[in-house]
């Protein structure tokens, strides 16, 4: 019987580049090559990573940071030769995507060409953090990867979306034109620590209201859903696609499906605060109902362990700290 090929614990000797390596995300990214040996490059010019994340970083020897804003040029790397580069630098809250919206355009054209010219050149894996925002608000539900999506190219969320679908379009020309080893993951609502507490998205948002006693803001009547998978879960997925994957896109997430008032209810519970729920108005465009189909992730050995309960834990008493 043929077994199942397995992620290796040690990969020193391979080099890794991240782009974005100070953000919530990529910070537990870098942490989890850097434990296993190997090199890790960062790159971040801050606009929404914090030094805090880059300091963790920089506890382990075999970290180097360039503060460089990758949608203009990609520092000089020496003589380094990267196995791996990895596409994780775009701010990714709904907030973000007021102020920012033309930095997050740049970064996911012009940023992620410039990293795709240096696969193509190192001849490394290359992986796009992509995103559920590529189904937009979803017809089919749940999602599967071969659902083309249902984006409005002109509403408050379509910097994101729509350039998350450019990365993924130049992804695949890089690879059907060039054959660069690529791999595309859509990545879903993730959470854990060191996310920003005025990050805007809905778990930091309940939790800090939860904390402080405050009224819980639920946008539009709560019935909307959402899949939560806890960031360490999430890196465990992204090494199976990288190290095990093909070029074709693969739902990245926790398919445990809440709704965003279960969701307030269970995170005031766990807290155990006397916060009431209050209802704003709905932003628009927000999608309906999110759960992906992990089909093609599970298929690589890939599975979620953490619970919601066990990560709102985790999260809570990472914001209970950062407060105090
Ligand atoms: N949301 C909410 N209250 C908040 C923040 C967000 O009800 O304080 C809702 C938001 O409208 C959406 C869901 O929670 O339906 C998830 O929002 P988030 O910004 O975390 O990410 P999204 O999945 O929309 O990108």
């Amino acid at each position: 019987m043929s077994k199942s090929p397995k992620l290796l614990d040690d990969l020193s000797g391979k080099n890794f580049l991240v782009a974005g390596a100070a953000g919530f995300v990529p910070s537990y990214v870098c942490e989890n090559y850097l434990k296993k040996g190997a090199r890790v490059v960062g790159l971040d010019n801050f606009i929404t990573g914090s030094k805090s994340n880059v300091e963790i970083l920089n506890n382990y020897e075999n970290f180097d940071f360039h503060e460089v804003n990758i949608y203009e040029s990609l520092p000089d790397f020496g003589d380094i030769k990267f196995d791996y580069i990895l596409s994780l630098a775009s701010p990714a809250s709904p907030i973000d995507f007021k102020i920012i919206p033309l930095e997050i355009m740049r970064v996911n054209s012009e940023g992620t060409l410039n990293l795709l010219e240096l696969a193509k050149e190192h001849n490394s894996v290359f992986l796009e953090a992509s995103t559920s925002e590529v189904y937009g608000d979803p017809e089919v539900h749940p999602q599967v990867e071969s659902y083309v999506g249902h984006v409005n190219p002109i509403g408050p969320r379509s910097c994101y979306d729509e350039s998350k679908r450019f990365a993924e379009a130049m992804t695949m020309s890089f690879k059907n034109k060039y054959n660069v080893d690529t791999r595309i993951i859509r990545i879903f609502n993730t959470y854990g620590p060191r996310m920003r507490p005025n990050d805007g998205r809905v778990i930091p948002n309940f939790i800090n209201q939860a904390l402080r006693g405050d009224d819980i803001t639920i946008y539009g009547d709560g019935s909307q859903t959402r899949s939560f998978s806890f960031v360490t879960d999430l890196v465990n997925a992204m090494e199976h696609v990288l190290m095990l994957g093909d070029h074709m896109p693969y739902n990245i997430g926790n398919p445990d499906e809440y709704s965003i008032k279960e969701a307030a209810e269970i995170i005031v519970k766990s807290i155990g605060s006397d916060s009431k729920l209050t209802y704003c108005d709905l932003p628009k465009d927000d999608p309906k109902r999110r759960r992906p189909v992990i089909d093609r992730v599970a298929s690589l050995g890939y599975g979620p362990v953490v619970t919601f309960e066990e990560g709102l834990r985790e999260t809570a008493e990472f914001f209970k700290n950062f407060r105090s």
